[in-house]
């Protein structure tokens, strides 16, 4: 698909962007970064299978059970072949991203690390990928070494991670910021933790949104990605797993599904994925996030990225010329995502949303997850608006002509 030459079929076949507001507003949605929107390709399969095959997986033999099954873990080869999974790499899916970051933590940072090791975070991260940590280190006596983020260049102190990393056992690493938009340098994180020894996982849930990722060139131990920033469904993600890392883990679920054999003294696991897939897996999620991988393979991401890269810069450049608005990024290079935060110096960020809403334009407001990186930046939260290759320029404009008149009226 041409992008910019056919923005209106792309924009038709996601049918909530034609919502109308009880308002009676057309929707803008500028909220990407919480969440995408969903094309019918995705909800239709969905329904397809819940109207056509539903039926639970691996274990009936018989005809929808067949067909759930070949739909479930072919799903599986989607998404290890989207992210560029390296042969003998695993996908083990979880409920989306902060589900397999507590995986890694529980599955295997638990069993692989013990007192006194030191773990490296940065103060970009967004708190999925700070409280399993956290609450591992508090269980295991764990060392927390916390990277510094530059408050005037949005950029994390590479400088530190390299002092910081020297005889630390795993890097948590967020790989494009939901605040700031910053993509971190992950191809130079991941060589300098593992040039120190570390392994290292890297929080892809805003990346894979924007960027096909080949896992296979990054080269980290582990991602954490989700489907449903990237247009597919809730309720599922999964943590990529690099070759031999299978073996170094333990399950931290026990149930149907993850066994081979039960007996009242102990049981056996299975060898394969499903030893950590406890239970009835997400079948129709992990159906719609294949038909979102499927429908996104259509698409030029590089051209969709530019594109929505063009919003942001578009929106970050209207919002600087509004008196009292300071805008957080640097949205002057290309290594940014669609995300704008902003503040106006003496209009309440929750005020500002309020009435954008009032308009008809979804943004997110608040600490955005990050509470640390709000510290560094000495605010207590931001208005976020967070473009996707579906909004328009005049969605882009329409939001900064709403800001400030917002600004003009109440200032
Ligand atoms: N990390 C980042 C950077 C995010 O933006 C988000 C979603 N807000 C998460 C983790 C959590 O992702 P999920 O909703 O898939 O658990």
């Amino acid at each position: 698909m041409n992008l910019i030459s056919d923005m209106s079929e792309v924009r038709s076949q996601f049918p909530i962007l034609e919502r109308i507001l009880p308002n009676g507003k057309k929707l803008i949605y500028l909220d990407n970064a919480a969440t995408s929107q969903k094309p019918y390709f995705v909800i239709n399969a969905m329904n397809e299978y819940y109207s056509k095959y539903n039926s639970n997986v691996h274990r009936a033999v018989h005809a929808l059970a067949g067909e759930a099954t070949e739909a479930f873990e072919l799903a599986r080869k989607s998404v290890a072949n989207w992210f560029g999974l390296p042969s003998g790499g695993m996908v083990l899916f979880t409920s989306g991203t902060t589900d397999a970051l507590n995986l890694c933590a529980l599955g295997w940072a638990k069993v692989n690390l013990s007192s006194g090791d030191a773990i490296v975070l940065t103060e970009m991260e967004h708190h999925s990928n700070i409280v399993p940590w956290q609450m591992l280190a508090k269980e295991k006596n764990l060392e927390l070494r916390w990277v510094d983020v530059d408050s005037e260049t949005y950029q994390l102190d590479l400088d530190d991670f390299k002092s910081k990393i020297n005889g630390a056992k795993l890097a948590c690493i967020i790989h494009t910021s939901n605040v700031l938009g910053t993509r971190n340098p992950v191809e130079k994180l991941v060589e300098m933790a593992h040039d120190s020894g570390a392994k290292i996982i890297l929080d892809c849930a805003q990346a894979a949104a924007h960027e096909k990722l080949d896992m296979s060139k990054i080269n980290a131990d582990f991602l954490a990605v989700t489907s449903h920033k990237m247009c597919g469904p809730t309720g599922i993600g999964a943590l990529l797993i690099s070759p031999g890392i299978f073996e170094q883990m333990e399950p931290i679920q026990g149930g149907g599904d993850m066994i081979t054999e039960v007996f009242k003294e102990y049981s056996n696991f299975q060898e394969n994925e499903h030893k950590f897939e406890a239970g009835t897996p997400r079948i129709a999620e992990a159906i719609g996030w294949s038909a979102a991988i499927n429908w996104m393979q259509k698409l030029d991401m590089n051209a969709a990225h530019q594109h929505t890269l063009m919003l942001a810069k578009n929106a970050a450049e209207g919002l600087k010329k509004i008196p009292g608005i300071k805008v957080y990024g640097d949205h002057s290079n290309d290594d940014v995502s669609g995300v704008v935060s902003f503040l106006h110096e003496s209009l309440h960020a929750e005020d500002i949303a309020h009435m954008l809403d009032s308009m008809g334009i979804a943004v997110r407001t608040g600490h955005h997850c990050a509470q640390p990186l709000m510290r560094r930046l000495g605010v207590t939260s931001t208005n976020r608006a967070s473009f996707y290759f579906y909004n328009t320029i005049e969605e882009s404009n329409a939001f900064v002509d709403a800001v400030k008149s917002i600004v003009e009226r109440f200032t």
